[in-house]
């Protein structure tokens, strides 16, 4: 197998997976505990990939625009952690939790610290830090995609937002945990409302492998401008790695050797440092949370291409 250069084009080695993907059966099931994302048809699949340059190669549905939901986690930590710095780790751990992403049992032992900022309760407490620094978490938040993915069309999906305030009770009991221990900052009516809008932004695989470049350039932005501090992308990345795909990282590292995060809408965020940033979507999930298509993908293109971080 070629191992590939950097001046290689990644459009044959995608169409490839592409091809191995439709002649795959079983595509897992998409999320129904948030109604609006329940009637995602598991068989659609979509992949990018981002060059540092701001090229895109695309297979699939990768113009689809999908519910970006726990993806967004990696942004709001970015922006939280590139305004406050390490005060941050003072309310929210950096160790892989063990337990489902929405679980409640550890906060207790844990006097309110969430072990992550992935795991719903980790990405709660930076999303209110956030809120806290710019007065719009979400806002800010849809208006760095925007600019990222050169996308001013991304917008909230309002329904997925509504839809999930209605059946959001298990990030409520979350939300007000946590203020009981005093380390939520901000009401958490108006903090739950700020995260489902956070989860609900509309976005391609297009437009979010361009939006996680940053990550890829050790924390500078598409206009040059610097973001994060080289450690800081560094440390994200890391987190990606050990927390970015709920209870299975172990197995995603094993697997496809990348900081990865995914999200219930069935996207699958990735990042071959200094080299290229990659979104895979297919809605069907596996009983962990994760697209089942969207990991047999990139774990396909790492093992094709010999790009990982192992
Ligand atoms: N909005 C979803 C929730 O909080 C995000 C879950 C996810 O994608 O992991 O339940």
């Amino acid at each position: 197998m070629a191992i590939m250069t950097s001046s290689t084009t990644f459009q044959p080695v995608l169409e490839r997976i592409a091809e191995e993907i439709e002649r795959t059966p079983g595509r897992g099931r998409p999320a129904d505990y948030i109604p609006a994302l329940a009637a995602r048809d598991p068989r659609r699949f979509g992949m990018a990939v981002a060059d540092l340059d701001g090229t895109v190669y695309g297979v699939g549905d990768w113009r689809e625009p999908f519910s970006a939901q726990s993806l967004t986690k990696v942004f709001t930590l970015a922006l939280d952690l590139a305004r406050e710095g390490d005060a941050l780790w003072e309310h929210v751990g950096r160790e892989p939790s063990g337990n489902p992403f929405n679980s409640l049992v550890q906060l207790e032992y844990e006097n309110g610290i969430p072990r992550n900022p992935f795991i719903n309760a980790g990405a709660l407490v930076v999303t209110d830090r956030l809120h806290t620094r710019t007065g719009d978490a979400s806002g800010e938040l849809l208006s760095f995609l925007r600019t990222e993915s050169g996308n001013p069309d991304l917008t909230f999906d309002e329904e997925v937002a509504a839809s999930e305030s209605a059946h959001g009770d298990r990030n409520a009991a979350l939300g007000h945990f946590m203020a009981s221990y005093g380390n939520i900052d901000n009401p958490v009516p108006t903090l739950l409302d700020q995260y489902f809008r956070q989860c609900s932004v509309t976005v391609s695989c297009a437009d979010l492998a361009l939006a996680t470049s940053f990550l890829a350039r050790h924390g500078i932005r598409a206009d040059g401008t610097r973001l994060l501090t080289r450690s800081q992308a560094k440390q994200i990345n890391a987190i990606m790695l050990t927390c970015g795909t709920y209870d299975a990282a172990g197995d995603f590292a094993y697997r496809v050797g990348l900081p990865g995060k995914s999200g219930v809408g069935g996207g699958i965020i990735a990042v071959v440092p200094g080299r290229c940033t990659l979104c895979v979507w297919s809605p069907g999930l596996d009983e962990r949370g994760n697209s089942v298509a969207g990991v047999a993908a990139l774990d396909r293109f790492t093992t094709l291409t010999g790009l990982s971080v192992f």
